[in-house]
């Protein structure tokens, strides 16, 4: 069975329940009210005919006077004599078997004659059966009994129970249609949402579910939403990450397909039986150089790899950049003197960051054997710019600059300015991406100004740590 159609039995069934309790309660409740309405009603008309069947005792014309008055209050009613027997009754059917009904020792002398009704139901349920004392007189007449069936009373509640039953079934069938509609209202958006679920199910998080309730139902539409969102982005990330790495590993081939190129040409030339020793030598370091290149290339991607997948990947400590900065000028100073550059440091201090100490090392090289690979005359200085919480370390060189058509794609995975050139220099296009990889495991990054013909500045900053903490 369907949620709809179970809401909607389970609404009809509550509902209908409910008029019908409704309506039995209201038809007894207004049954008792008229019955005990009637019965004080009738215990004062019981009085009101005993005075007047009283009054007129001695007249001649007490059965007619009697008789009339019962036809007018219709009423039946029975006299009797002081022994209790009947001589009157009227209509002269309704009292079968009566005078029996007075006796009981006259009905406790009745009830000690204080000269009220006394009203009596035990000789028949049916009826309403009253008794008077008429009092004393000459005449026979002592009792006078009235009575009237139940059911007269009840006959106003006969139409009023029309009402209510025709009140009932226009309910009734209100509830069954409001019902429906109402279960449908509930069940409708239960199926969108199911049709919205099967849709994120089979990959399509493309549909927004637009149920404009303020109730669990929007709560639950708004959820599916956000769901929907989530699946798209991560989709999306995972489509251009999926994009990525085949760039990446096509970049790759790209980048071992020359060097071993390279290598096989040299190789060739290597077998021939007449080559002359200087020719050999030349061919001998050409394909050296190529494979340390293929090297440093897979020690780059693997650095990479491992920033990308291992977040322990640093291992921090209290480091002094300055030490650091200064390996690498001792190191890389004999390569610039080689190339007729100036490699000068400047404001150099103390500066103790939380680092990786290898890793930083790594971040300076990069950028100190970039500066010195590229630029042609000149300088290149390594510096610090302190505040009192950061340190800012950089490295200006005054080489060919960078366009700014670049600056966006810089740190960006095999990319170079100038392909030929930065592979003539044995670059393998990824120093800035790990200088960059590296930094934003540190929560920095490196950032760059260029002025092209004029030079070059790549910077970054730390925070400064208390060096005893
Ligand atoms: P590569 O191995 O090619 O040097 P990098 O990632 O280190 O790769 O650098 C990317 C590109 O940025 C280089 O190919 C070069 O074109 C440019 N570049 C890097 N540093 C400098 C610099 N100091 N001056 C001019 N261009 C630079």
């Amino acid at each position: 069975m369907k949620i709809r159609s179970k809401l909607a039995w389970t609404y009809i069934i509550l509902l209908i329940i409910g008029v019908i309790t409704i309506s039995a309660y209201s038809i007894l409740t207004i049954r008792s009210f008229l019955l005990d309405e009637g019965i004080e009603q009738f215990e004062r008309d019981a009085l009101s005919v005993a005075l007047a069947a009283g009054s007129f005792k001695d007249n001649a014309l007490f059965d007619d006077k009697i008789q009339r008055q019962a036809q007018l209050s219709q009423y039946e009613m029975a006299v009797y004599d002081k022994e209790g027997i009947r001589f009157l009754t009227f209509p002269n059917d309704a009292f079968e078997e009566v005078e029996s009904y007075l006796s009981e020792s006259l009905l406790q002398e009745l009830e000690e004659v204080d000269g009220d009704p006394i009203v009596r139901s035990e000789e028949n349920p049916e009826k309403l059966i009253a008794y008077v004392d008429l009092g004393q007189s000459d005449n026979a007449a002592q009792y006078i009994r009235i009575s009237q069936d139940k059911s007269q009373y009840y006959a106003a509640v006969a139409s009023i129970r029309h009402i209510i039953y025709a009140g009932m079934f226009f309910s009734i069938g209100a509830v069954i249609v409001v019902s429906i509609l109402f279960a449908r209202y509930m069940a409708a958006p239960i199926q969108r949402l199911n049709e919205a679920a099967l849709s994120i199910a089979k990959g399509d998080f493309d549909k927004e579910i637009d149920l404009n309730r303020n109730d669990e139902f929007g709560t639950l539409a708004d959820s599916l939403n956000h769901m929907a969102g989530t699946l798209r982005a991560d989709n999306e990330k995972l489509k251009r990450l999926n994009e990525k790495q085949s760039q990446f590993f096509a970049d790759i081939t790209h980048e071992v397909r020359n060097p071993l190129h390279t290598i096989s040409g040299a190789l060739e030339m290597l077998e021939l039986e007449n080559l002359q020793p200087e020719k050999k030598t030349q061919y001998m370091v050409t394909a050296q150089k190529q494979i340390r290149r293929i090297a440093r290339l897979f020690e780059d991607i693997k650095t990479l790899q491992r920033y990308d997948f291992d977040e322990n990947f640093i291992n921090r400590e209290i480091v002094d950049l300055q030490e650091i900065v200064k390996e690498v000028f001792t190191v890389y100073q004999p390569l610039a003197q080689k190339k007729e550059l100036s490699l000068k440091t400047k404001n150099l201090e103390s500066s103790f960051v939380l680092a990786d100490s290898d890793k930083m090392e790594q971040v300076l090289e990069n950028l100190v054997s970039n500066a010195i690979k590229y630029t042609l005359t000149g300088k290149i200085e390594i510096g610090f710019t302190k505040s009192d919480e950061v340190v800012e370390v950089y490295v200006k060189d005054s080489g060919p600059g960078i366009g700014k058509e670049h600056l966006e794609r810089l740190f960006d995975r095999f990319y170079r300015t100038d392909k030929a050139r930065s592979r003539d220099k044995g670059g393998t296009g990824l120093g800035l991406s790990v200088v960059k990889g590296i930094l934003n495991a540190h929560q920095s990054d490196i950032k760059v100004e260029s002025t092209e013909g004029k030079g070059s500045r790549f910077y970054f900053t730390l925070p400064l740590v208390d060096e005893n903490s």
